[in-house]
């Protein structure tokens, strides 16, 4: 912690990202770092076939698509990609190839319904979409589209390389990806990740790697449950090829098959959100697994409360819990713990990571605090998102003007440098740390003819974490129920976004500017005690 800037700066190992000036896409740095010669084990499997892609197949699988994609679909620099697909094992070769081409990724949630995907496409305006069989009929009917499970597909993988051209120069300021998240406020947006922000954030695992001592059992084999169009699942795939580690993934999230897939592959570590170190940790089903080389779940995207870790770590004492915290605007790992003692400090979110300064500030008079303060952190550094896709409103309210991001998360830092969420500032809910906008759901509730007004809360809850509460205020002589209003949202958004409980108002509380007062009524449902819920 500097007491004259009141900022606090990274204990992690110096990381300095390649010159800023450098042309360098974010695929072609992260293959850069494979280890060589080429590692023996498996860059990707896929957990249900046990199909295996060695690290040289992957290597010149990437370039064979980039050329096809060149080439044969005729896709070239500054194009935008929207992806709509599951996980699956096309998705990180399309991932390097499209990032090594310059062309943008966007990547989305394929559970997300027509109108959700018609928003998103309206923001970042792509060329073309990469869909599958079972996604594609949601996009819009004039968007170009390629399926991954088609012949053409197929065939772009396996192609004789076209002759070799000088690939395209990637500036590093040049954008990346387009991922989405409603920030502080408001709607979803899109949030513009640059080359350079994966390159800061790979050089500091990197310079992680370095500096720890190499496993004795070998290479990391990663089992993947977290998405991979959130910033989560995205990262980590860039990451893990850049270490030379084995990434497992799961079309279907099954925890049954999780756990068989650990035995099976011998995974030494999951990322996860927190639901899922609550699933095993209540678990019967764990007990029917050698589940013997699980060394590490890391764990982020929402708060992990310390009972939770507590009770996971009594039934499997041999198993550490990293804790890691980030958000999209951040390209995700902000903070996180490494080593068995810094991973005991349950509660924590950790330090922050190499690359990143952070801030404390009160939200009310923008003072910077010290270590003990509870105020909004903020960011900066070189892994912050260049701002929202043609919202110059939203970005200037969420970066300030010498480029600190303003997080929205109420956090504190001890004295030892670790930051603590304590509550959430900003509107967000987060559903199974799936990202549920409050005002989304509002509008929602608003087009129905029997609401004359809605607002939208989290209410709190052991296994999501948080779901979503409408307060409903109905239109006089309306009777519209608890279950209709439920249904009627249902129909219109991703199941992860569903209204799980309902309350009927006479009025919402709002400022008078005409704001709603979510805090008011998140402080009302706190004070109701359990039984009258
Ligand atoms: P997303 O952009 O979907 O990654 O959401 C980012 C938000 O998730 C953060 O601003 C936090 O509110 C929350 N979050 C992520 N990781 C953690 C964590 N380890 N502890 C508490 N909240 C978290």
């Amino acid at each position: 912690f500097c007491h004259e800037t009141r900022t606090f700066h990274s204990l992690r190992p110096a990381a300095p990202p390649p010159d800023e000036n450098l042309p360098l896409s974010a695929a072609v740095y992260a293959l850069s770092l494979i280890p060589s010669p080429f590692p023996s084990n498996s860059a990707l499997i896929d957990a249900a076939t046990g199909a295996a892609i060695s690290y040289p197949e992957f290597v010149s699988r990437v370039r064979t698509l980039a050329a096809s994609l060149r080439f044969r679909a005729g896709l070239s620099k500054g194009d935008v990609a929207f992806v709509l697909s599951p996980t699956r094992l096309d998705v990180p070769l399309l991932y390097f190839a499209l990032l090594s081409l310059g062309v943008v990724i966007s990547p989305a949630n394929p559970l997300s319904t027509a109108g959700e995907i018609s928003h998103q496409i309206r923001l970042s305006k792509p060329s073309v979409a990469f869909a599958t069989a079972a996604t594609a009929d949601k996009l819009p009917r004039d968007l170009p589209i390629i399926l991954l499970d088609s012949p053409r597909f197929r065939a772009f993988l396996s192609a004789a390389a076209p002759a070799a051209l000088p690939p395209p120069e990637v500036s590093q300021s040049d954008t990346a990806a387009i991922l989405y998240s409603s920030g502080t406020t408001g709607r979803v947006k899109g949030v513009v990740l640059t080359h350079r922000n994966f390159v800061a954030l790979i050089a500091g695992y990197r310079a992680a790697q370095e500096a720890a001592e190499a496993p004795p059992e070998g290479p990391a084999v990663a089992l993947f449950t977290i998405p991979l169009f959130h910033v989560f699942g995205f990262f980590m795939a860039l990451r893990a090829v850049a270490l030379g580690e084995t990434t497992v993934l799961m079309e279907r999230f099954e925890f049954g098959a999780m756990l068989r897939a650990v035995e099976r592959y011998r995974v030494t570590y999951i990322p996860v959100s927190p639901p899922l170190v609550v699933a095993m940790a209540k678990s019967d089903e764990v007990a029917r697994y050698d589940l013997s080389s699980l060394r590490l779940v890391a764990c982020g995207g929402a708060p992990l409360g310390r009972e939770v870790a507590e009770r996971f770590t009594a039934r499997f004492p041999n198993i550490e819990i990293i804790q890691g915290y980030g958000l999209t605007e951040s390209t995700g790992g902000a903070a996180g713990t490494t080593g068995p003692d810094e991973s005991r400090k349950y509660g924590s979110a950790g330090r922050i990571s190499a690359n990143v300064e952070a801030k404390i500030v009160d939200p009310t008079t923008g003072e910077a605090l010290p270590p003990g303060s509870e105020g909004e952190l903020w960011l900066r550094g070189p892994t912050i998102m260049k701002g929202y896709i043609g919202d110059a409103e939203a970005t200037a309210s969420t970066l300030d003007s010498e480029g600190w991001l303003k997080t929205g998360d109420l956090c504190y830092f001890d004295e030892d440098g670790f930051v603590f969420v304590v509550d959430r500032l900003k509107e967000l809910i987060k559903y199974k740390a799936y990202q549920v906008p409050p005002a989304e759901l509002e509008h929602v509730l608003h087009s129905h003819p029997e609401i004359a007004d809605a607002a939208v809360i989290p209410f709190p809850d052991e296994e999501a974490g948080q779901i979503p509460m409408a307060f409903i205020v109905r239109q006089p002589g309306s009777s519209v129920s608890e279950q209709q209003v439920m249904d009627f949202v249902a129909k219109q958004v991703a199941p992860y976004k569903k209204v799980r409980r309902v309350a009927f108002v006479s009025s919402i509380p709002k400022s008078a500017a005409g704001k709603i007062l979510r805090r008011e009524l998140i402080d009302h449902v706190s004070t109701i005690p359990a039984s009258k819920l």
